[in-house]
C-alpha cells in the first residue's frame, strides 16, 4: 500500500487551492496524492465547453489566494482586466495553470483517477482508486464539488426523453435547435440562453421555474460600508431589517447591490445567529430571492436572454412541471391557469443538486453508508463542524476527514463562490500542516520511507 501524508479527493477549485496552499506552508517531505480524473482545475465551474460562459465575479476578486488579491489579475496580463467577467474556461486554465506545476516534484503526486471509497485504517484512512489501487492516507480533504441537478422530482418521461439534458454544465449546446424548455431560470439557465445565442440556434426558449425571476444584473456601483446590526430573531425579521437597511443606503445615495455586496463579509455570520428552524425558513423561502441579488449576471450575459425576448422567442413561465406525456408539457402556473408546452430539448438547470444527489455519488454514498460523514440538516450537502472537519453519523468530529467546497454548502451561508471558497482552503491547508508539523517525527512511516513511496506512487501515477 502506497503511504501517503494527505489525500485531496477532487481536483476543482477546492482541491486545487488546499495543494497549493500546502505546498507553500507544509514542511518539505508531505507526501500528498491529489485524485483527479478529468482535467485539473476545471470541475464543474469550469470546465464548460462554451467561451461564453462568463465567470460572476468580476477578474479582480478571482484570485486563489486572499492574501495575494491581484494573482488572477497577473496570470491575466493583457487578457482581461480586474473589473471584467472574463471566461470560465479560461478561468480553470488559470486554476490549473497554478496546480500543474506542484505535482511530479517528489512530494507531491496527481492520480488521474476517481477515488471508489475511503475507509478508516489506523488512525487514518485506506483511500482506494477506481482502478483498485489503495493508500494509506493520515488525512483525506474531500472536494467532490457540485452534484448535478436534482431530478427526483421530473416525471420519469423527462428523464428518459432523448432530449433531456440533465447536466447542463458539461454539455455542448451547438447541436440543439428547435424548442428549448429550461427548467430553472438562475445563472446556468441565463448560460443555456447564452450558449443557444452563440451558436446560431433559431428556435423558441420557453423558461419556467417557481418564480420566473431571473438573477439581477451587476452594474459599476459606489462602494458602501456597511455596519450590519440586523436583527437575527428570526428569517423575517433579517429580511425586515436589511430591506429597511438598503432604503437608507438607497436615500443616501448608494445602490442596493452596493449593500449586498457589503453585507457579503457578514452574511455567515447573519446566518448562523438564526435559529436551526429559522435557517431552514430562510432556505425554503428566501434564500433564492437572496441568491438573485448577491450572485448577479454580467449585462452581456443577461443581454442575449433580453434579445431573445425582444424577438419574441423566449418566454417565462412562473410555475411548476405538472405532467409530461407523449411529449406535451403541462404546467401548472402560479395563477392558477394552465398551459402546454411541446418542446425538444428539455434542459435542467434547477441549480447544485442537493443530498439526495449527492448520495447517487458512489464514493459519497459509501461514505454516508459508514457513518464517516453525515447529511445536514438542510439536505444540501455534509455537516462539517467549525475547522471544517466532517461530523460523522453520531454526531463526532472526524479530524482527519476535511470536506470543503459545494459539499458544505448546507454548513456554510457562502461556500459557493471563490472569495470564500479560497479562505476555507487556506484555513485547510494551514490546520493540516499544523497538525502534520506536530506529528513529525512520530509519524508511523519513516521520511525515507515516504519518499520511497512517492517515488512508487508518481511511477505508477505515470503509467497511467
Ligand atoms: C456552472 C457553475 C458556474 C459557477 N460560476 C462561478 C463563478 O463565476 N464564480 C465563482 O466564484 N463561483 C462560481 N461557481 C461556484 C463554484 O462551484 C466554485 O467556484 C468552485 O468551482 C467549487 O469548487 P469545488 O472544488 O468545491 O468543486 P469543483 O470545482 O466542481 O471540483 C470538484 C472536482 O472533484 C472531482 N471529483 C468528483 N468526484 C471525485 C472522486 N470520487 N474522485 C476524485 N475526484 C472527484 C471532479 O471531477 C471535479 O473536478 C460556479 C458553479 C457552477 C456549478
Amino acid at each position: 500500500m502506497i503511504r501517503l501524508d494527505v489525500a485531496v479527493i477532487g481536483g476543482g477549485f477546492c482541491g486545487c487551492a488546499v495543494a497549493a496552499h500546502l505546498s507553500r506552508s507544509a514542511s518539505g517531505h508531505v507526501a500528498l496524492a491529489l485524485f483527479e480524473p478529468d482535467e485539473l482545475g476545471r470541475g464543474a465551474a469550469y470546465g464548460s465547453r462554451h467561451a461564453e460562459h462568463l465567470l460572476n465575479t468580476r477578474a479582480g476578486a478571482m484570485s486563489m489566494f486572499a492574501d495575494d488579491p491581484q494573482h488572477f489579475v497577473r496570470w491575466l496580463g493583457p487578457r482581461g482586466s480586474p473589473t471584467d467577467f472574463v471566461s470560465r474556461r479560461l478561468y480553470g486554465e488559470y486554476v490549473g495553470d497554478v496546480a500543474r506545476p506542484l505535482f511530479g516534484r517528489g512530494r507531491f503526486t496527481l492520480v488521474r483517477e476517481a477515488v471508489g471509497h475511503v475507509r478508516p485504517y489506523g488512525a487514518g484512512f485506506v483511500v482506494t482508486s477506481n482502478g483498485g489501487t489503495q493508500f494509506a492516507a493520515d488525512r483525506v480533504v474531500l472536494a467532490t464539488g457540485n452534484p448535478p441537478p436534482n431530478d427526483d422530482f421530473l416525471p420519469a418521461e423527462v428523464r428518459i426523453h432523448p432530449g433531456y439534458v440533465g447536466n447542463p454544465w458539461n454539455f455542448d449546446f451547438r447541436t440543439v435547435g428547435g424548442h428549448v424548455l429550461v427548467l430553472g431560470s438562475g445563472l446556468s439557465a441565463l448560460d443555456v440562453i447564452g450558449a443557444l445565442g452563440a451558436s446560431g440556434h433559431r428556435g423558441r426558449i420557453s423558461v419556467l421555474s417557481r418564480r420566473g425571476h431571473y438573477p439581477e444584473v451587476h452594474a459599476e456601483v459606489l462602494p458602501y460600508d456597511l455596519i450590519v446590526a440586523l436583527d437575527t430573531h428570526d428569517a423575517r425579521a433579517l429580511l425586515r431589517s436589511f430591506r429597511a437597511h438598503v432604503r437608507t443606503a438607497q436615500r443616501r445615495g448608494f445602490d442596493w447591490r452596493a449593500v449586498v455586496d457589503a453585507l457579503r463579509n457578514d452574511s455567515e455570520t447573519l446566518w448562523r445567529r438564526l435559529p436551526p428552524a429559522e435557517q431552514r425558513r430562510f432556505d425554503r423561502h428566501l434564500r433564492s430571492r437572496w441568491d438573485r441579488r448577491r450572485h448577479r449576471a454580467p449585462a452581456e450575459v443577461d443581454a442575449v436572454r433580453a434579445a431573445y425576448e425582444r424577438e419574441g422567442r423566449l418566454a417565462t413561465y412562473a410555475g411548476r412541471l405538472q405532467g409530461f406525456v407523449a411529449g406535451e408539457a403541462t404546467i401548472a402556473l402560479r395563477d392558477g391557469s394552465s398551459a402546454t408546452l411541446h418542446p425538444d430539448w428539455i434542459v435542467n438547470c434547477t441549480g447544485v443538486g442537493k443530498a439526495a444527489m449527492l448520495a447517487r455519488d458512489p464514493l459519497i454514498r459509501q461514505l454516508l453508508e459508514d457513518g464517516l460523514v453525515a447529511a445536514d440538516s438542510h439536505g444540501v450537502g455534509l455537516r462539517v463542524d467549525g475547522t471544517l472537519s466532517a461530523l460523522a453519523s453520531d454526531g463526532a468530529p472526524v479530524e482527519r476527514l476535511k470536506v470543503l467546497g459545494s459539499l458544505v454548502r448546507g454548513c456554510r451561508f457562502e461556500a459557493t463562490a471563490v472569495p470564500e471558497l479560497r479562505v476555507m482552503a487556506a484555513d485547510v491547508a494551514t490546520r493540516i500542516s499544523a497538525q502534520l508539523r506536530c506529528a513529525e517525527g512520530t509519524a508511523a512511516s519513516s521520511t525515507a520511507e515516504k519518499r520511497e513511496n512517492l517515488v512508487a506512487a508518481a511511477s505508477w501515477a505515470a503509467t497511467l
